[in-house]
């Protein structure tokens, strides 16, 4: 039921052009369409979804070739897997072969207050809240507390922020956890660190949470909080805080870092590592055939598959 459900709505972005509705459109609040946790425990089977998204997609569009994107995400899977093969270090720092040793802060104090979702930053807090409570969120929310913990904002250690959501996350994964880690964190799978730009735990939230009902659901404290200030509640005037019931650094915490200074130090930080690791090559597959080729599927193999697939629905038809 939960994979129909999912590849009607897949169906839907296909007729109108697009693919990837879960993406394009986070519904922070509505019901999660996810199976990662299915697919993490093997209640779906990979490929499964796999050629049942290619097929929905066949059934949408009969005569266009089928686009990568469709099943991209799917094959960040498979990629991160491949990668962390024969590789038991693969979680770690310290001898991991891939990954870049960066002399991140090791402050527990801040690092508590990140988890518990305490920043002052109530887009960070909402998603970590979410989180603890739940066990599940979304690619940007997880996108975001990781790129704050590391280089957008804290300097802290990935390896600490693995744990957490090694622990919450009913969808945890030992490669695809440590591997989305790495990557956002900078340490690993960059192209030489081309992305110094971070997240902006202000704007990127309002972006995603355009009407604050994600953000009040979960932070309570600014469930009276006026949209206007719900993203920065320290600028709302005083007057304003007291009739919302909640006085910054009494009621809710005041940010613990000012994103502006804590992200331009973060970006020096990471600039130097730049210059020391000119020579660390891109670590990801250049084509889709490539991609296949991880996995054991080459482009005639595949082509097959969608013949045998095709059939076999014409037969159930
Ligand atoms: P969709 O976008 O619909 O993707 C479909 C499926 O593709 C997912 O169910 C998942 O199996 C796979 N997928 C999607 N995005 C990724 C990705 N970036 N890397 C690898 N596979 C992906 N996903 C996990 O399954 N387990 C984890 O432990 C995990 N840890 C993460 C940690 C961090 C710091 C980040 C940034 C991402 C992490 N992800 C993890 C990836 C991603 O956020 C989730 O897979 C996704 O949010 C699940 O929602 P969905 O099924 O709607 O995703
Ligand atoms: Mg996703």
């Amino acid at each position: 039921k939960l994979l129909s459900f999912r590849l009607e709505k897949e169906s839907d972005a296909f007729k109108m052009g697009q693919s990837l509705p879960n993406q394009l459109y986070p519904d922070l609040t509505g019901m999660p369409m996810s199976l990662s946790p299915h697919l993490r425990f093997g209640s779906l089977s990979i490929r499964k979804f796999y050629w049942s998204l290619r097929f929905a997609y066949m059934q949408v569009h009969p005569n266009s070739p089928i686009p990568a994107s469709i099943t991209s995400q799917l094959i960040w899977r498979e990629y991160f897997y491949c990668m962390s093969v024969n590789n038991p270090a693969y979680n770690r720092m310290k001898e991991n072969p891939i990954c870049l040793n960066i002399d991140w802060y090791d402050d527990e104090i801040k690092f508590q207050q990140w988890k518990m979702g305490q920043t002052g930053y109530p887009w960070i807090d909402a998603c970590m809240r979410q989180l603890i409570q739940e066990g599940w969120i979304h690619q940007v929310c997880r996108h975001s507390t990781a790129c704050f913990l590391t280089r957008g904002d804290l300097w802290i250690d990935w390896q600490k922020g693995l744990k957490v959501f090694d622990s919450y996350l009913l969808d945890a994964d030992w490669s695809v956890c440590a591997g989305n880690w790495m990557w956002v964190s900078s340490s690993a799978f960059e192209s030489v660190l081309q992305c110094t730009r971070c997240i902006c735990p202000i704007r990127y939230g309002r972006r995603m949470d355009p009407r604050g009902d994600y953000v009040r659901r979960y932070v309570l404290e600014l469930k009276d909080m006026p949209l206007q200030f719900l993203f920065e509640p320290w600028l709302a005037p005083q007057k304003v805080q007291q009739e919302a019931n909640c006085i910054v650094g009494q009621d809710y915490p005041s940010p613990m870092v000012d994103h502006k200074i804590a992200s331009s130090e973060c970006k020096t930080r990471m600039d130097k590592i730049k210059q020391r690791s000119k020579d660390i090559p891109h670590i990801g597959p250049a084509s889709e055939a490539e991609a296949l080729s991880f996995m054991w599927v080459s482009m005639e193999r595949r082509d097959h598959k969608m013949t045998v697939c095709k059939h076999n629905m014409d037969i159930a038809k």
